[in-house]
């Protein structure tokens, strides 16, 4: 099982919008760029709604179903952990292995110094092929970064067999996940970190380190462009030279858990990509679900009354439904807008609103980042959600489209800038 060169993490709340999210790939496909499409949710998300992995996987069978996508397609046990695994096991054939929590455990000492003797041979000048700077490395390097990472990675390795022996004969795809955590991972500890897994037999495919700045949900990047640009380039520099070093799957990508939406990062990232002839795998996390508010909004009438109503409860919710995604948004209460208030609203400044188009002046990234995380709120309305999902079927797909098409797949993996 291998990931196209460009894969991406598609999200899509209630899975309704399998079909119209295909779309886009086949529109990339058709103009060239084979795109392989993952579904993938977390278990926070299933949690949170009371949805399984096997509805995600009959949605996405249907979808494909439907459009008659015969390439490849995955969906993706999105930041499961040993504990949470077996939810997961049957219906996915992607997995995302989240030890962020294990990074900073000990392992023994005699684990410890093994590594260190396994990967002296790198200590001195680190030179990366194709990187302008390189690393000067001692041992006492090596011993912190083993300090910090090599439980977290053996740990990984612990969830790879568990899945595997789970799954027999069934291939899948494995990604480790290293991003929700507070320090952004420098380039020579993802060097080391993916010689620890080449170390324990990890077919790692994708490898989701964390980057400095902000990913919040559903709003663009929050941080120096410039930064993230070099980070960016350094570590598709490690993971190209890792894969050689440690003989690791040659397919081997970053995962850029997005949180959806960075548009500002993808034309550097387009850039990098193409200079290193390297591939990536691009997480969105379930911002169609707000393009189905959009949608929702622009069709006005009961369809905007729900998308108040959404809002009015999430605002008085804010603190249960804020605390699971605490790491992943910023939201300061004071500039959400009362329910009071957007009860006056007219249509279009709520469709200005929600759209992600900061330059409007009824933009509002606070109120963008709630009404992200408020999926429950929808999901408790039942039928008078998904029945207005289904009414307003047209002006919802063609938001779900031309936000992945158009202002996703576009920039990062065809350059063109919208
Ligand atoms: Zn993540």
């Amino acid at each position: 099982m291998k990931l196209a060169r460009y894969s991406m993490g598609i999200g899509d709340r209630f899975g309704r919008e399998g079909k119209t999210l295909l779309s886009a790939f086949v529109r990339a496909a058709e103009k060239g760029v084979e795109i392989t499409p993952v579904w993938n949710k977390s278990f926070r998300e299933h949690s949170i709604i009371r949805s399984t992995p096997a509805e995600t996987r009959a949605a996405a069978d249907q979808a494909v179903k439907q459009s008659g996508w015969i390439a490849p397609y995955f969906v993706d046990a999105d930041h499961i952990t040993l504990k949470t695994a077996p939810h997961f096991v049957e219906s996915c054939d992607f997995f995302t292995l989240d030890v962020a929590d294990a990074i900073g455990k000990k392992t023994t000492d005699e684990e410890r110094d093994a590594f260190i003797d396994r990967h002296r041979r790198f200590t001195g000048l680190l030179t990366i092929p194709r990187l302008d700077n390189s690393f000067f490395i001692t041992e006492e390097d090596i011993q912190s970064i083993a300090a910090k990472y090599l439980y977290a990675v053996k740990s990984a390795a612990e969830i790879y067999r568990h899945i595997r022996a789970a799954r027999g004969e069934q291939g899948f795809i494995c990604e480790m996940s290293i991003d929700e955590t507070e320090e952004p991972q420098t380039p020579e500890e993802l060097f080391f970190i993916l010689a620890a897994a080449a170390d324990e037999g990890l077919p790692l495919q994708t490898v989701a380190p964390k980057f400095s700045g902000r990913f919040n949900k559903g709003v663009d990047y929050v941080g120096a462009v410039d930064n993230f640009r070099r980070e960016f380039e350094a570590d598709v520099a490690v993971v190209q030279y890792a894969t050689r070093c440690f003989d690791l799957s040659p397919n081997l990508k970053l995962s850029v858990h997005s949180g959806s939406d960075k548009f500002s990062l993808y034309p550097a990232m387009h850039q990098i990509l193409e200079r290193f002839s390297a591939g990536v795998h691009l997480k969105t996390a379930g911002t169609t679900w707000l393009e189905e508010l959009i949608g929702l909004a622009m069709a006005g009438g009961e369809a905007l009354e729900i998308v108040k109503d959404i809002y009015a409860a999430a605002y008085e919710r804010y603190a249960e439904l804020s605390k699971p995604y605490e790491s992943v948004i910023d939201i300061h209460f004071k500039r959400l807008p009362a329910p009071k208030i957007i009860k006056a609203w007219d249509q279009e400044q709520w469709v200005q609103a929600l759209q992600h188009r900061p330059e409007h002046p009824f933009f509002n990234a606070h109120l963008r980042q709630l009404l992200h995380v408020s999926f429950k709120i929808a999901a408790e309305m039942g039928s008078r959600f998904t029945a207005a999902l289904d009414q307003y079927r047209d002006v919802i797909a063609a938001n779900v489209y031309e936000n992945i098409f158009i202002r996703h797949m576009q920039p990062l993996f065809f350059g063109n800038i919208p």
